[in-house]
């Protein structure tokens, strides 16, 4: 490594100052990383989606049990709602388009989606709704589906 790319002027984000952190709650220098259930509620598709987080690493205090929430928790928070809807995985989806050997652009075409939107869910940075999700699920499975999509009318090069 060349260099010194530290800002000290810049306080380090929640997740990553060294533990044990100090407890916003009890003022104790015992936050450490640990596991606890979560309830979840959650919004997707315009519902609220509620269900349980059996193991949800994050930050708690061994003084007084008070859980800190950080943006680390939304990868996980994200992965556990997906199973509970039972969504394609971004593994799922890349694996869908290999198989096609089709290129994430002109998936997006036919399906009549922005390619950004398919590289959200590829990257795993937004959750597809339910109707999209089937959509992905009968466009891999079936021939004739992706045969009737064509996509829009590209312009002559
Ligand atoms: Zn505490």
């Amino acid at each position: 490594m060349i260099g010194n790319h530290e800002k000290p002027t810049k306080r380090p984000k929640g997740g990553e100052r060294p533990f044990p952190w100090p407890c916003r709650h009890c003022g104790k220098l015992e936050v450490v990383m640990g596991v606890a259930r979560y309830d979840a509620e959650i919004q997707h598709d315009g519902r609220i989606h509620s269900f349980t987080i059996p193991e949800l690493h994050l930050p708690i205090c061994r003084a007084c049990g008070e859980k800190v929430f950080t943006e680390k928790m939304d990868g996980q928070i994200g992965a556990a709602l997906r199973a509970h809807l039972h969504l394609l995985s971004p593994k799922e989806i890349r694996a869908g388009l290999e198989r096609l050997n089709m290129t994430q652009e002109e998936a997006a075409d036919r399906l009549g989606i922005a390619e950004a939107t398919l590289s959200h869910w590829l990257t795993d940075t937004q959750l597809q709704s339910r109707a999209l999700d089937n959509l992905l699920r009968v466009f891999f499975a079936i021939p004739e589906v992706r045969a009737v999509l064509h996509g829009e009318p590209r312009p002559a090069a």
